[in-house]
């Protein structure tokens, strides 16, 4: 993993503070196994999302949507998962600036304040300046034809669906928009997480094409342990957490986890933009430069 320098530890006590930081808003796709996680994280830290899923809640998700309940099956999955994030709080007072009150589990300095346990104040009462998290679902299938409704106020993009051709679609939205944007994808025992930013190769640059369907398991097809779901939301979540917050360790790299029962540190990928693609070809910020050396398979492989 990158050592960590001042700049990053700044960055990472903002992003778990929330000191100095304006209200930032992502757009997650997917409120299953792998957006449950990623909403609950991003929306505990203050960032405003809108979460876009079409589905409803089946008893066959319960495994690895650990967010829901029985009692919500057959129930649109965006609203639950968002209602869920609101009820959840958030570790940001009004206007973004941090209340020493409801720090999350954190008093100042790091160190734990009896008084400060989660969003609850003494005696397990709500504080009087703690908010809720802010958080919509939409019903929605997200698609590239009206993307700009669900996605134009977006500082950040995540996909969290299952569907190949969609992590295509939100890579390209968010390069031809100069966003930032997180893909996640598990299945079976592993999973992998890619960082996007403007300036830095694409999800089409390493992947260039969705596979054939018949060549493409789906978690629905194929299984997908329930903890890898977990885990690997809460990894994405934590790299778009960086990125919306400017660190961009992770940009234009791919971390991989072949089996999480077996290793849990990941393959990081670095790569560079490919020549021929479409999508980097259309962006803002061209990432074709010679900026930052190429470095394949970095980390402990
Ligand atoms: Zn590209």
């Amino acid at each position: 993993m990158a050592p960590i320098d001042t700049a990053r530890t700044a960055m990472s006590e903002r992003a778990v503070t929330g000191h100095g930081v304006p209200p930032i808003r992502a757009t997650i796709i997917g409120a299953g196994g792998l957006g449950g996680p990623i909403a609950m994280c991003l929306g505990a830290a203050g960032i405003e999302l809108t979460i876009v899923d079409h589905d409803v809640v089946e008893a066959s998700n319960l495994h690895r949507q650990v967010h829901f309940t029985v009692d919500d099956i057959g129930s649109e999955k965006a609203p639950l998962l968002a209602k869920a994030v609101m009820a959840g709080g958030s570790a940001m007072g009004r206007g973004g600036t941090i209340d020493p009150n409801t720090v999350g589990a954190m008093g100042r300095g790091g160190t734990i304040d009896p008084n400060t346990v989660g969003a609850m104040g003494r005696g397990g009462a709500i504080g009087p300046n703690a908010v809720g998290a802010k958080a919509r679902g939409v019903v929605a299938r997200w698609r590239p034809e009206d993307a700009d409704d669900h996605t134009s106020d977006a500082d950040l993009v995540i996909d969290a669906s299952d569907d190949p051709q969609t992590k295509f679609a939100v890579s390209d939205w968010a390069v031809a928009n100069g966003r930032r944007y997180v893909i996640a994808s598990a299945l079976r025992y592993g999973g992998n997480v890619m960082a996007g930013a403007p300036g830095y190769a694409c999800y089409r640059c390493l992947f260039e094409e969705p596979a054939v369907a018949e060549e493409a398991p789906s978690c629905a097809d194929a299984g997908v342990l329930g903890p890898v779901v977990g885990a690997i939301g809460g990894i994405a979540a934590a790299v778009a957490l960086g990125l919306a917050h400017e660190d961009r360790t992770y940009a234009g790299a791919l971390l991989v986890f072949d089996d999480l029962r077996a290793i849990a540190e990941p393959r990081i990928v670095r790569f560079a933009a490919r020549a021929t693609c479409p999508a980097c070809a259309r962006a803002p910020i061209s990432p074709f430069t010679d900026r930052a050396p190429v470095r394949i398979a970095e980390g402990n492989t």
